[in-house]
Protein backbone atom coordinates (compact mmCIF):
# COMPACT_ATOMS: atom_id res chain seq x y z
CA UNK A 1 0.00 0.00 0.00
CA UNK A 2 1.73 3.16 -1.16
CA UNK A 3 0.70 6.59 0.13
CA UNK A 4 2.32 10.02 0.24
CA UNK A 5 1.69 11.00 3.74
CA UNK A 6 1.96 8.59 6.39
CA UNK A 7 0.59 10.42 9.80
CA UNK A 8 0.99 8.70 13.14
CA UNK A 9 -1.56 10.62 15.37
CA UNK A 10 -5.17 11.21 14.67
CA UNK A 11 -5.18 14.42 17.47
CA UNK A 12 -5.84 18.11 16.17
CA UNK A 13 -1.95 18.08 15.02
CA UNK A 14 -2.63 14.99 12.82
CA UNK A 15 -6.45 15.32 12.08
CA UNK A 16 -5.52 18.89 10.62
CA UNK A 17 -2.33 17.88 8.84
CA UNK A 18 -4.43 15.07 7.36
CA UNK A 19 -7.39 17.16 5.91
CA UNK A 20 -5.49 19.72 4.77
CA UNK A 21 -3.06 17.51 2.62
CA UNK A 22 -5.95 15.31 1.35
CA UNK A 23 -7.74 18.79 0.44
CA UNK A 24 -4.74 19.50 -1.42
CA UNK A 25 -5.46 16.05 -3.79
CA UNK A 26 -2.55 14.33 -1.61
CA UNK A 27 -2.95 10.72 -0.53
CA UNK A 28 -2.77 10.27 2.79
CA UNK A 29 -2.92 6.80 5.38
CA UNK A 30 -3.99 8.23 9.31
CA UNK A 31 -3.15 5.69 12.22
CA UNK A 32 -4.69 6.11 14.99
CA UNK A 33 -4.85 3.57 18.44
CA UNK A 34 -7.47 5.27 20.10
CA UNK A 35 -10.08 7.84 19.06
CA UNK A 36 -10.06 10.28 16.37
CA UNK A 37 -9.56 13.59 18.06
CA UNK A 38 -6.45 12.36 20.35
CA UNK A 39 -6.39 14.02 24.34
CA UNK A 40 -8.22 17.37 23.15
CA UNK A 41 -11.17 15.62 21.95
CA UNK A 42 -11.54 12.60 24.09
CA UNK A 43 -9.61 13.62 27.39
CA UNK A 44 -9.07 17.26 27.50
CA UNK A 45 -10.16 20.42 26.24
CA UNK A 46 -14.06 19.20 25.10
CA UNK A 47 -15.11 16.61 28.13
CA UNK A 48 -13.42 19.61 30.59
CA UNK A 49 -15.31 22.12 29.37
CA UNK A 50 -18.68 20.06 29.37
CA UNK A 51 -18.01 19.17 32.72
CA UNK A 52 -17.21 22.96 33.82
CA UNK A 53 -20.38 24.12 31.39
CA UNK A 54 -22.75 21.71 33.43
CA UNK A 55 -21.14 22.57 36.56
CA UNK A 56 -21.63 26.24 36.43
CA UNK A 57 -25.46 26.13 35.18
CA UNK A 58 -25.92 24.54 38.76
CA UNK A 59 -24.35 26.65 40.57
CA UNK A 60 -26.20 29.83 38.83
CA UNK A 61 -29.50 28.00 39.03
CA UNK A 62 -28.76 27.17 43.07
CA UNK A 63 -27.67 31.12 43.25
CA UNK A 64 -30.56 31.91 41.11
CA UNK A 65 -33.02 33.46 44.47
CA UNK A 66 -30.83 36.62 43.75
CA UNK A 67 -31.93 37.44 40.63
CA UNK A 68 -36.11 37.53 42.03
CA UNK A 69 -36.21 33.61 40.30
CA UNK A 70 -37.94 31.05 42.10
CA UNK A 71 -36.64 27.46 41.32
CA UNK A 72 -36.24 24.35 43.92
CA UNK A 73 -33.38 22.36 42.80
CA UNK A 74 -33.37 19.29 43.98
CA UNK A 75 -29.35 18.22 43.48
CA UNK A 76 -27.54 16.86 40.74
CA UNK A 77 -26.98 13.25 39.24
CA UNK A 78 -23.40 13.02 38.29
CA UNK A 79 -23.99 9.81 36.08
CA UNK A 80 -26.04 11.88 33.62
CA UNK A 81 -23.88 14.60 34.12
CA UNK A 82 -21.01 12.02 32.83
CA UNK A 83 -23.79 10.67 29.86
CA UNK A 84 -24.10 14.36 28.57
CA UNK A 85 -20.30 14.81 28.70
CA UNK A 86 -19.59 11.58 26.97
CA UNK A 87 -22.69 12.16 24.30
CA UNK A 88 -20.64 15.80 23.57
CA UNK A 89 -17.29 14.47 22.53
CA UNK A 90 -19.21 11.80 20.81
CA UNK A 91 -21.49 14.14 18.54
CA UNK A 92 -18.16 15.99 17.71
CA UNK A 93 -16.50 13.16 16.88
CA UNK A 94 -18.46 11.76 14.25
CA UNK A 95 -18.38 14.87 12.53
CA UNK A 96 -14.95 14.92 12.46
CA UNK A 97 -14.23 11.42 11.41
CA UNK A 98 -16.49 12.71 8.68
CA UNK A 99 -15.09 15.68 7.92
CA UNK A 100 -11.53 13.79 7.58
CA UNK A 101 -13.30 10.65 5.66
CA UNK A 102 -14.91 13.54 3.26
CA UNK A 103 -11.52 15.63 3.04
CA UNK A 104 -10.26 13.96 -0.22
CA UNK A 105 -10.77 15.79 -3.49
CA UNK A 106 -8.97 13.22 -5.24
CA UNK A 107 -11.65 10.13 -3.87
CA UNK A 108 -9.47 7.60 -5.47
CA UNK A 109 -6.66 8.35 -3.18
CA UNK A 110 -8.41 10.37 -0.32
CA UNK A 111 -7.63 9.29 2.88
CA UNK A 112 -7.46 5.97 4.81
CA UNK A 113 -7.92 6.03 8.14
CA UNK A 114 -6.06 2.73 10.20
CA UNK A 115 -7.18 2.18 13.49
CA UNK A 116 -4.11 0.31 14.67
CA UNK A 117 -1.00 1.12 16.60
CA UNK A 118 1.41 2.22 14.60
CA UNK A 119 5.23 1.87 13.99
CA UNK A 120 8.02 2.91 12.08
CA UNK A 121 9.89 0.75 10.08
CA UNK A 122 12.32 2.88 8.53
CA UNK A 123 11.87 6.63 7.00
CA UNK A 124 9.72 5.27 4.27
CA UNK A 125 7.67 2.10 5.72
CA UNK A 126 5.34 2.53 8.77
CA UNK A 127 3.74 -0.83 10.33
CA UNK A 128 0.41 -1.11 11.63
CA UNK A 129 -1.87 -4.36 12.31
CA UNK A 130 0.86 -6.71 11.00
CA UNK A 131 0.43 -4.55 7.43
CA UNK A 132 3.63 -2.53 5.86
CA UNK A 133 2.35 0.75 4.17
CA UNK A 134 4.98 2.83 1.98
CA UNK A 135 4.99 6.08 2.39
CA UNK A 136 7.11 9.21 0.97
CA UNK A 137 6.91 10.97 4.13
CA UNK A 138 5.99 10.46 8.04
CA UNK A 139 4.28 13.30 10.14
CA UNK A 140 4.56 12.18 13.64
CA UNK A 141 1.68 13.72 15.52
CA UNK A 142 1.28 11.70 18.84
CA UNK A 143 1.03 14.01 21.41
CA UNK A 144 1.42 13.42 24.76
CA UNK A 145 0.65 11.70 28.51
CA UNK A 146 -0.30 12.88 32.11
CA UNK A 147 3.41 13.46 33.79
CA UNK A 148 3.97 11.79 36.59
CA UNK A 149 6.05 13.03 39.67
CA UNK A 150 7.90 11.04 41.90
CA UNK A 151 5.86 9.63 44.70
CA UNK A 152 3.06 10.64 43.47
CA UNK A 153 2.56 7.59 40.63
CA UNK A 154 -0.99 7.21 39.33
CA UNK A 155 -2.79 4.15 40.63
CA UNK A 156 -6.16 4.89 38.92
CA UNK A 157 -7.90 4.91 42.87
CA UNK A 158 -5.62 7.63 45.21
CA UNK A 159 -3.39 9.54 42.93
CA UNK A 160 -5.41 10.03 39.61
CA UNK A 161 -4.46 11.91 36.15
CA UNK A 162 -6.47 14.33 34.08
CA UNK A 163 -7.37 10.64 32.12
CA UNK A 164 -8.71 9.22 34.74
CA UNK A 165 -10.97 12.14 36.86
CA UNK A 166 -12.71 12.41 33.10
CA UNK A 167 -14.01 8.28 34.05
CA UNK A 168 -15.50 9.73 37.29
CA UNK A 169 -19.05 8.42 37.03
CA UNK A 170 -19.66 9.85 40.84
CA UNK A 171 -17.83 12.87 42.42
CA UNK A 172 -15.86 12.96 45.87
CA UNK A 173 -16.42 14.90 48.81
CA UNK A 174 -13.03 15.84 48.83
CA UNK A 175 -10.18 16.52 46.80
CA UNK A 176 -6.31 17.54 46.52
CA UNK A 177 -5.35 18.88 43.07
CA UNK A 178 -1.58 19.24 42.45
CA UNK A 179 -0.75 22.06 40.05
CA UNK A 180 -1.97 25.35 38.99
CA UNK A 181 -1.86 25.33 35.90
CA UNK A 182 -4.86 25.32 33.14
CA UNK A 183 -6.05 21.68 33.50
CA UNK A 184 -5.41 21.93 37.78
CA UNK A 185 -7.29 25.58 37.91
CA UNK A 186 -10.74 24.15 36.00
CA UNK A 187 -10.92 20.91 37.89
CA UNK A 188 -10.72 22.94 41.07
CA UNK A 189 -13.91 25.01 39.45
CA UNK A 190 -15.63 22.19 38.03
CA UNK A 191 -15.03 20.40 41.53
CA UNK A 192 -15.96 23.65 43.51
CA UNK A 193 -19.15 24.65 41.50
CA UNK A 194 -20.56 21.02 42.26
CA UNK A 195 -19.96 21.78 46.20
CA UNK A 196 -16.68 19.09 46.21
CA UNK A 197 -14.15 20.52 48.90
CA UNK A 198 -11.69 20.95 46.94
CA UNK A 199 -7.73 22.23 48.25
CA UNK A 200 -4.95 23.25 45.02
CA UNK A 201 -1.03 22.36 46.09
CA UNK A 202 1.48 24.97 43.74
CA UNK A 203 5.17 24.41 43.93
CA UNK A 204 5.60 27.82 42.50
CA UNK A 205 4.94 31.46 44.66
CA UNK A 206 1.64 31.87 42.86
CA UNK A 207 -1.01 30.54 41.71
CA UNK A 208 -0.97 29.62 37.38
CA UNK A 209 3.14 30.44 37.52
CA UNK A 210 2.74 30.87 33.62
CA UNK A 211 0.58 34.01 33.95
CA UNK A 212 0.86 37.67 34.23
CA UNK A 213 1.64 38.15 38.13
CA UNK A 214 -1.71 39.87 38.71
CA UNK A 215 -3.74 37.95 36.97
CA UNK A 216 -2.41 35.28 39.33
CA UNK A 217 -2.69 37.25 42.37
CA UNK A 218 -6.32 38.00 41.37
CA UNK A 219 -7.15 34.28 40.88
CA UNK A 220 -6.23 33.84 44.21
CA UNK A 221 -8.45 36.29 45.41
CA UNK A 222 -11.24 34.81 43.66
CA UNK A 223 -10.44 31.40 44.96
CA UNK A 224 -10.90 32.43 48.32
CA UNK A 225 -14.17 34.10 47.71
CA UNK A 226 -15.11 30.86 45.99
CA UNK A 227 -13.65 29.01 49.01
CA UNK A 228 -11.13 26.59 47.23
CA UNK A 229 -8.05 26.32 49.44
CA UNK A 230 -4.74 26.59 48.11
CA UNK A 231 -1.38 25.82 49.52
CA UNK A 232 1.57 28.12 47.33
CA UNK A 233 5.70 27.45 47.69
CA UNK A 234 4.47 24.13 48.58
CA UNK A 235 4.67 20.34 47.77
CA UNK A 236 3.79 16.57 48.70
CA UNK A 237 6.09 15.52 51.43
CA UNK A 238 4.29 12.45 52.81
CA UNK A 239 1.36 10.16 51.98
CA UNK A 240 0.15 7.47 55.08
CA UNK A 241 -3.35 5.79 54.46
CA UNK A 242 -4.68 8.79 52.44
CA UNK A 243 -3.21 11.07 54.94
CA UNK A 244 -1.22 13.78 53.09
CA UNK A 245 1.01 15.83 54.39
CA UNK A 246 2.63 18.49 52.72
CA UNK A 247 6.26 20.21 53.27
CA UNK A 248 4.54 23.26 55.44
CA UNK A 249 2.91 20.58 57.85
CA UNK A 250 -0.06 20.93 56.58
CA UNK A 251 -2.03 17.56 56.41
CA UNK A 252 -5.10 16.88 54.50
CA UNK A 253 -7.12 14.11 53.75
CA UNK A 254 -8.83 13.84 50.55
CA UNK A 255 -11.19 11.14 48.77
CA UNK A 256 -8.40 11.24 46.25
CA UNK A 257 -5.44 13.75 44.63
CA UNK A 258 -5.67 14.72 41.37
CA UNK A 259 -2.04 14.85 39.92
CA UNK A 260 -2.06 18.25 36.72
CA UNK A 261 1.81 18.60 37.09
CA UNK A 262 2.08 19.16 32.95
CA UNK A 263 2.26 16.62 30.34
CA UNK A 264 5.30 14.64 28.61
CA UNK A 265 5.10 14.85 24.86
CA UNK A 266 5.54 10.90 23.38
CA UNK A 267 7.82 10.69 21.04
CA UNK A 268 9.33 7.64 20.42
CA UNK A 269 10.02 8.11 16.32
CA UNK A 270 11.60 10.04 14.02
CA UNK A 271 9.84 11.53 11.13
CA UNK A 272 10.03 14.16 8.57
CA UNK A 273 8.25 16.67 10.50
CA UNK A 274 7.14 16.47 14.49
CA UNK A 275 3.63 18.22 15.35
CA UNK A 276 1.58 19.06 18.10
CA UNK A 277 2.35 18.34 21.90
CA UNK A 278 5.00 15.69 20.64
CA UNK A 279 7.38 18.29 19.68
CA UNK A 280 6.90 19.57 23.28
CA UNK A 281 6.59 23.45 22.34
CA UNK A 282 4.14 24.65 23.38
CA UNK A 283 1.10 22.20 24.44
CA UNK A 284 -2.07 23.39 22.94
CA UNK A 285 -4.67 22.41 20.95
CA UNK A 286 -4.97 25.37 18.44
CA UNK A 287 -1.12 25.50 18.68
CA UNK A 288 -0.90 22.16 17.16
CA UNK A 289 -3.80 23.02 14.68
CA UNK A 290 -1.45 25.91 13.67
CA UNK A 291 2.06 24.29 13.70
CA UNK A 292 -0.14 21.60 10.69
CA UNK A 293 -1.35 24.14 8.92
CA UNK A 294 2.13 25.67 9.00
CA UNK A 295 3.93 22.52 8.05
CA UNK A 296 0.83 21.37 5.39
CA UNK A 297 0.65 25.03 3.54
CA UNK A 298 3.36 27.41 4.52
CA UNK A 299 1.08 29.29 6.12
CA UNK A 300 2.92 32.11 8.43
CA UNK A 301 2.84 31.61 11.74
CA UNK A 302 3.52 33.78 14.92
CA UNK A 303 4.51 31.40 18.14
CA UNK A 304 4.92 34.02 20.49
CA UNK A 305 1.16 35.33 19.42
CA UNK A 306 -0.63 32.18 20.56
CA UNK A 307 -3.00 32.98 23.48
CA UNK A 308 -3.61 30.64 26.45
CA UNK A 309 -7.13 30.81 28.05
CA UNK A 310 -8.06 29.09 31.23
CA UNK A 311 -12.50 28.27 31.35
CA UNK A 312 -14.77 28.73 34.25
CA UNK A 313 -15.99 32.19 36.02
CA UNK A 314 -14.63 34.33 35.33
CA UNK A 315 -12.01 33.79 32.11
CA UNK A 316 -8.77 34.03 32.04
CA UNK A 317 -7.00 34.84 28.75
CA UNK A 318 -3.57 36.07 28.03
CA UNK A 319 -1.16 36.59 25.18
CA UNK A 320 2.23 38.60 24.53
CA UNK A 321 3.97 39.57 27.04
CA UNK A 322 3.57 39.94 30.72
CA UNK A 323 4.20 42.56 33.27
CA UNK A 324 7.05 40.65 34.86
CA UNK A 325 8.73 40.33 31.26
CA UNK A 326 8.97 44.24 31.01
CA UNK A 327 11.43 46.77 30.94
CA UNK A 328 10.83 50.43 32.07
CA UNK A 329 9.97 51.46 28.27
CA UNK A 330 6.90 49.57 28.89
CA UNK A 331 3.33 51.06 30.21
CA UNK A 332 0.54 49.19 31.97
CA UNK A 333 -3.23 50.16 31.63
CA UNK A 334 -5.69 47.69 33.85
CA UNK A 335 -9.15 48.90 33.83
CA UNK A 336 -11.44 47.11 36.15
CA UNK A 337 -14.46 44.74 34.64
CA UNK A 338 -16.78 46.78 36.75
CA UNK A 339 -16.58 49.84 34.98
CA UNK A 340 -18.53 48.40 32.00
CA UNK A 341 -22.12 48.10 32.70
CA UNK A 342 -22.48 44.82 30.82
CA UNK A 343 -20.63 43.72 33.32
CA UNK A 344 -23.29 45.12 36.65
CA UNK A 345 -25.83 43.35 34.00
CA UNK A 346 -24.14 39.58 34.15
CA UNK A 347 -23.64 40.07 37.82
CA UNK A 348 -19.96 39.16 36.61
CA UNK A 349 -17.78 42.45 38.24
CA UNK A 350 -14.77 40.39 39.45
CA UNK A 351 -11.84 40.86 36.69
CA UNK A 352 -9.54 43.07 34.66
CA UNK A 353 -8.53 44.03 31.19
CA UNK A 354 -4.79 44.63 31.30
CA UNK A 355 -2.92 46.34 28.18
CA UNK A 356 1.13 46.24 27.77
CA UNK A 357 1.95 48.84 25.86
CA UNK A 358 5.00 50.12 24.14
CA UNK A 359 4.95 53.23 22.02
CA UNK A 360 1.87 53.13 19.97
CA UNK A 361 1.26 49.25 19.90
CA UNK A 362 -0.17 46.51 22.64
CA UNK A 363 2.63 44.05 23.15
CA UNK A 364 0.55 41.71 25.92
CA UNK A 365 -2.84 41.65 26.85
CA UNK A 366 -4.07 39.95 30.18
CA UNK A 367 -7.37 39.62 31.16
CA UNK A 368 -9.60 38.28 34.16
CA UNK A 369 -12.97 38.25 33.05
CA UNK A 370 -16.27 37.01 31.32
CA UNK A 371 -16.33 36.63 27.79
CA UNK A 372 -11.89 36.43 28.00
CA UNK A 373 -11.97 33.80 25.36
CA UNK A 374 -13.06 36.07 23.09
CA UNK A 375 -11.89 39.69 23.98
CA UNK A 376 -8.27 38.21 23.94
CA UNK A 377 -8.74 37.48 20.06
CA UNK A 378 -9.87 41.06 19.50
CA UNK A 379 -6.24 42.37 20.80
CA UNK A 380 -4.59 39.18 19.27
CA UNK A 381 -5.87 40.74 15.67
CA UNK A 382 -4.54 44.23 16.77
CA UNK A 383 -0.77 42.89 17.96
CA UNK A 384 -0.52 40.21 15.11
CA UNK A 385 -1.38 43.23 12.23
CA UNK A 386 0.85 45.89 13.86
CA UNK A 387 -2.87 47.90 14.32
CA UNK A 388 -1.55 51.45 16.30
CA UNK A 389 -3.59 52.15 19.37
CA UNK A 390 -4.67 55.22 17.53
CA UNK A 391 -5.94 53.57 14.99
CA UNK A 392 -7.64 50.75 17.37
CA UNK A 393 -9.63 53.94 18.92
CA UNK A 394 -11.10 54.93 16.02
CA UNK A 395 -13.29 51.13 15.71
CA UNK A 396 -16.69 51.89 17.37
CA UNK A 397 -17.47 49.29 20.05
CA UNK A 398 -21.00 48.25 20.97
CA UNK A 399 -22.39 49.15 23.97
CA UNK A 400 -23.51 47.02 26.64
CA UNK A 401 -20.27 44.69 25.71
CA UNK A 402 -17.05 43.52 27.48
CA UNK A 403 -15.54 44.38 24.16
CA UNK A 404 -16.08 47.96 24.82
CA UNK A 405 -13.65 47.61 27.76
CA UNK A 406 -10.94 47.54 25.32
CA UNK A 407 -12.02 50.72 24.29
CA UNK A 408 -12.63 52.18 27.36
CA UNK A 409 -8.98 50.71 28.51
CA UNK A 410 -7.23 52.07 26.00
CA UNK A 411 -9.03 55.70 26.18
CA UNK A 412 -7.17 55.80 29.29
CA UNK A 413 -3.77 55.84 28.08
C1 LIG B 1 -7.60 17.94 30.72
C2 LIG B 1 -7.03 18.69 29.54
C3 LIG B 1 -7.62 19.87 29.12
C4 LIG B 1 -7.11 20.56 28.03
N1 LIG B 1 -7.72 21.72 27.66
C5 LIG B 1 -7.23 22.41 26.62
C6 LIG B 1 -7.87 23.60 26.19
O1 LIG B 1 -8.86 24.05 26.75
N2 LIG B 1 -7.35 24.24 25.10
C7 LIG B 1 -6.24 23.77 24.45
O2 LIG B 1 -5.81 24.41 23.48
N3 LIG B 1 -5.62 22.65 24.84
C8 LIG B 1 -6.09 21.95 25.90
N4 LIG B 1 -5.48 20.78 26.27
C9 LIG B 1 -4.29 20.35 25.53
C10 LIG B 1 -4.68 19.66 24.19
O3 LIG B 1 -5.52 18.58 24.47
C11 LIG B 1 -3.44 19.21 23.47
O4 LIG B 1 -2.54 20.29 23.32
C12 LIG B 1 -3.77 18.65 22.07
O5 LIG B 1 -4.63 17.55 22.17
C13 LIG B 1 -2.50 18.24 21.35
O6 LIG B 1 -2.82 17.69 20.10
P1 LIG B 1 -1.89 16.62 19.39
O7 LIG B 1 -2.54 16.28 18.12
O8 LIG B 1 -0.50 17.08 19.38
O9 LIG B 1 -1.88 15.35 20.38
P2 LIG B 1 -3.08 14.47 20.95
O10 LIG B 1 -4.35 15.19 20.97
O11 LIG B 1 -2.56 13.89 22.23
O12 LIG B 1 -3.23 13.29 19.88
C14 LIG B 1 -2.25 12.34 19.70
C15 LIG B 1 -2.91 11.07 19.17
O13 LIG B 1 -1.90 10.16 18.74
C16 LIG B 1 -2.34 8.84 19.01
N5 LIG B 1 -1.14 7.99 19.02
C17 LIG B 1 -0.05 8.12 19.82
N6 LIG B 1 0.86 7.18 19.50
C18 LIG B 1 0.34 6.45 18.47
C19 LIG B 1 0.82 5.33 17.70
N7 LIG B 1 2.01 4.80 17.92
N8 LIG B 1 0.02 4.84 16.73
C20 LIG B 1 -1.22 5.39 16.50
N9 LIG B 1 -1.70 6.43 17.20
C21 LIG B 1 -0.93 6.96 18.16
C22 LIG B 1 -3.01 8.98 20.37
O14 LIG B 1 -3.91 7.91 20.60
C23 LIG B 1 -3.72 10.33 20.21
O15 LIG B 1 -5.05 10.15 19.75
C24 LIG B 1 -5.98 20.05 27.34
C25 LIG B 1 -5.40 18.84 27.74
C26 LIG B 1 -5.91 18.17 28.82
C27 LIG B 1 -5.26 16.88 29.24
Amino acid sequence: MNYEYGIIGGGPAGYTACISLSKQGHSVVLFEKGEIGGTCLNRGCIPTKALLHASEIYKQTMNASKYGLDIEIKGFDFSKIAEYRDNTVLKIRKGLELAIKNSGVNRANGVYIVFAEARVLDDKTILANGEEYKVEKIIIATGSEPREIKGLEFDGKFILNSDDVLKLNELPKSVLIVGSGAIGIEWARIFSNFGVEVCLIEIAEHLIPLADIEVSKRVERIFKQNKIKFYLNDSISKIENKKVTLKSGAEIEPDFILSAAGRTPVNPFNGDCVLGDACDEIQLAHYAIHQAVNYTEGTDFIKSLTPSVIYGEPEIAWVGLREQDCGEDCTKIVLPVSALGKSWCDDNTDGFIKLIIKDDFIIGAHIVSKEASALIHEILIAMQNNIKISELKKVCFAHPTYSEGIFEAICRI
